[in-house]
């Protein structure tokens, strides 16, 4: 049986072996999807023990950048963005290591909730392993402006200097925004702990700012409320990406494209009946 895992710590709670069920029922292949529960000082060890016989993992939190350092060979995403959430063990041994993180928050805003990101001033709170994933092929789109703002200044300042080469990127304190932007997505990890980024609600422009919390959950984020309660035209969780970035993994491994959309509705329906 060809063997994928997603390696993490915490891990139990992953729905990607779900997703990719859902997908290998769909198109007819056979292979098994499991998670993995590394050790926090293990993962490497851990991984090439996986490559033995496994054919490829996603990684999650807090390996992503470990798989970074594990891999021998990068795509250009995953180099720029210094973190890897796919790895794939290629036919002379070796492994493979991509960022789909970027593309699946891409088709999720655009293929699953019709936002169109060209043109538009575009707002991402945070500078951690997630905003370096998805810098690249936000402004693959095109927007008029990218300000990647964050807690810690520095780290922000760091990223735009990163992508600056790529389009109109730029970095801000969380305390200096005022000006409605169009999108704004949250990749902090305040969600987790139930708070929110300390913005202005004046960068939401009642009935056109598109909100896009990266956290997901059974109920509306604490981002996504906020958004609501403020007006925004949308606010929308990331559970969607998580399934369009397990779309791309599927895609590479297996050759065949799954219908991501469909698993998407399937997964929410089964989150919201508990
Ligand atoms: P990191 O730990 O790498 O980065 C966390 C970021 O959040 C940092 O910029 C940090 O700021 C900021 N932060 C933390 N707490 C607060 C707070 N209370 N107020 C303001 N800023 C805060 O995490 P990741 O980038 O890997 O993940 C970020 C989020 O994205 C998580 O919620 C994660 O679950 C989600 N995610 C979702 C995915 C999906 O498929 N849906 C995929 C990947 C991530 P500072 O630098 O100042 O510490």
């Amino acid at each position: 049986m060809d063997r994928y895992v997603v390696f993490g710590n915490p891990v139990g709670h992953s729905k990607s072996p779900a997703i990719h069920r859902l997908f290998a029922e769909q198109t007819g292949q056979t292979m098994d999807y499991s998670a993995r529960l590394a050790p926090l000082d293990g993962f490497t060890d851990d991984a090439r023990a996986f490559f033995q016989e496994g054919l490829g993992a996603n990684v999650t939190l807090p390996f992503k950048e470990d798989a970074y350092r594990l891999c021998d060979v990068l795509t250009p995403r995953a180099q720029r963005a210094g973190a890897v959430n796919m790895l794939t063990r290629q036919a002379n041994g070796s492994i493979r290591g991509d960022n789909t993180d970027g593309v699946g928050l891409v088709r999720d805003l655009m293929n699953n909730a019709g936002v169109v990101l060209k043109g538009k001033r575009i707002l991402l709170l945070g500078a951690g392993g997630a905003v370096r994933g998805v810098v690249e092929p936000i402004l693959e789109q095109q927007p008029v402006s990218l300000v990647i703002a964050n807690r810690t200044v520095d780290k922000a300042e760091l990223l735009a200097q990163i992508f600056a080469g790529l389009g109109p990127v730029a970095a801000s304190g969380f305390d200096w925004l005022e000006e409605p932007v169009d999108i704004i997505i949250n990749a902090t990890s305040a969600s987790l702990a139930g708070d929110l980024p300390p913005i202005s609600s004046s960068l939401i422009q009642p009935g056109v700012t598109v909100c896009y919390d990266m956290m997901y959950s059974k109920e509306p984020t604490p981002f996504c409320r906020w958004a609501s309660e403020h007006g925004a035209a949308l606010a929308l969780d990331g559970f969607g990406m998580l399934v369009e970035q397990a779309a791309e993994a599927f895609t590479y491994w297996r050759g065949v494209n799954p219908d991501s959309k469909a698993v998407l509705q399937t997964l929410r329906q089964e989150m919201a009946a508990g």
